[in-house]
């Protein structure tokens, strides 16, 4: 470490003890794992951090704790101020075979790491060749604190968000990771789907002692897309047993959802409150920059040349899911390698022509955004293009407005009149206002976009 004239790295080493004492081992890991201690001026301390989201949340949760901690160690006011290192937190800074530094201390883990293969997970998923963007480093943390110590804090945990996004790759890393790197360790991995049609075969088989065998044994147990159980008593019954005994004793449990749990219809109050127990982290779509990461990752594990002009035309016009961008790239290689032929950006306009029409946005109307959106706040498209004013439809009626804006080609006029008749000033105030309302409460962008991935979806083949 370059030692100029201030040097206050002490302090911080002895801020971030007192923190530590102050707040759970797993919180501390998952925000303080990835940070560190660059330089010190006068006045200020100068720490890196994986990215602009882990900044915010840091500032937002430690901030004023950690800078009075350092007042008082150090008698003067010294800032914290953050520079963004995007460097993969988990893939470069941790490779599991190494030994942890940090999570060793109470619990001593196998030397050697056996290359174990799960049955039930694929050997695609990794945390290695996770790319954490600002839309999951939040997720990406947490699934990476679980995997190191699995059943001590977030559990469960709930990670949800619209298709394509990476939440089956990360529920099967925790699983592969803790796998690895444990001797002893029972996980299972299952689709709620495959969970429901065990269980219905356990029935028919008369096994059913079997199947709560299997299931209230494990040391972690992963189950995906859970909105599967939607109207599936039975098995929600099943479920909810098992989730009572795992939790009572201690075992972690993970769960994907396409949207949030309390969005899932016909599920029982008591396994939804079970499921919102914990922690419940979404996924949002990528950034563009992100998305060139994501990219980039993938030509880099397939091994193919492809000029950085083609790998920015995919990702400005594929802006849905991480698996569009990879059905683009495949979709490529297919072609240059059946012709034999270099990937310009001509052949790759040409060939990808109908993934960049945008079929998603061609397609939307108004009329779609004014159903979804209605429907999620248990309105009726009446109730949004009718006069009312109450509080209950005027925003919901307002992020349609937006939304439609965002999406769509309509002007502010057109928008106004497919709304009631209203005034084109109408819609763009009703635009500043869900724009203000998102930044000052951070819970309601996830919503708004969780609204806008799934209108986007509607104009697809899914
Ligand atoms: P979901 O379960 O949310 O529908 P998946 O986990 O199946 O999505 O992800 C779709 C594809 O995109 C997978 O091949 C996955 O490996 C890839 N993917 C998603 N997010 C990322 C990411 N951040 N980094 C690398 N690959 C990703
Ligand atoms: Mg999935």
């Amino acid at each position: 470490m370059n030692k100029s004239k201030w040097d206050y790295s002490i302090f911080w080493k002895e801020t971030l003890n007192q923190l530590r004492s102050e707040i759970s081992e797993q919180e501390f890991l998952m925000w303080f794992d990835n940070i560190s201690y660059i330089e010190s001026t006068e006045k200020k301390i100068i720490l890196s951090v994986p990215s602009s989201f882990y900044r915010d949340q840091v500032k937002e949760r430690y901030l004023s704790s950690l800078e009075n901690i350092l007042h008082n160690l150090s008698g003067s006011s010294i800032e914290i101020d953050f520079s963004i290192k995007t460097s993969p937190i988990t893939a470069k800074n941790e490779k599991p075979k190494k030994k942890s530094v940090t999570t060793t201390k109470n619990k001593p883990k196998p030397e050697t790491v056996i290359n174990k293969n799960h049955p039930d997970l694929s050997s695609d998923y990794s945390f290695d060749n996770f790319v954490v963007g600002d839309n999951s480093s939040f997720a990406a943390n947490a699934c990476m604190a679980i995997a190191k110590n699995p059943g001590k804090a977030y559990n469960p945990c709930l990670i949800y968000g619209g298709v394509g996004l990476g939440k089956t790759h990360l529920i099967q890393s925790i699983g592969k990771y803790s796998y690895e790197n444990s001797e002893d360790i029972r996980v299972v991995y299952v689709t709620a789907e495959q969970f429901t049609n065990e269980f219905i075969q356990a029935i028919k088989d008369r096994k059913q002692h079997d199947f709560k065998n299997k299931y209230r044994k494990v040391d972690i147990l992963l189950i995906d897309d859970i909105h599967f159980l939607q109207s599936k008593d039975a098995t929600q019954e099943e479920l909810f047993h098992t989730f009572n005994a795992l939790y009572d004793s201690n075992k972690q449990m993970v769960f994907t959802c396409d949207r949030p749990v309390s969005e899932i219809k016909n599920l029982t109050d008591r396994l939804r409150s079970r499921f919102e127990r914990g922690l419940n982290v979404d996924l949002i779509p990528p950034s563009f920059e992100t998305r060139i990461a994501i990219l980039k990752k993938k030509i880099e594990e397939k091994n193919v040349a492809i000029s950085d002009e083609v790998i920015e035309l995919i990702c400005k016009n594929v802006t849905t899911h991480v698996r569009d961008l990879e059905a683009a790239l495949t979709k490529l290689i297919a072609y240059a390698d059946l012709l034999n032929k270099e990937i310009t950006v001509s052949i790759a306009k040409n060939q990808l022509k109908d993934m960049f029409a945008n079929p998603k946005l061609s397609n939307i109307t108004i009329d779609t955004i004014q159903r979804i959106v209605s429907d999620y706040f248990n309105l009726t498209p009446n109730d949004l293009r009718g006069k009312k004013r109450t509080k209950a439809i005027a925003f919901p009626r307002q992020i349609a407005m937006y939304i439609t804006r965002e999406l769509t080609e309509y002007s502010t006029t057109e928008v106004g009149l497919e709304f009631g008749g209203r005034d084109h000033t109408t819609v763009m105030h009703a635009c500043q206002r869900v724009d203000s309302k998102m930044q000052a409460d951070p819970s309601i962008e996830p919503y708004i976009r969780n609204l806008i991935q799934k209108i986007k979806e509607s104009g697809t083949k899914f």
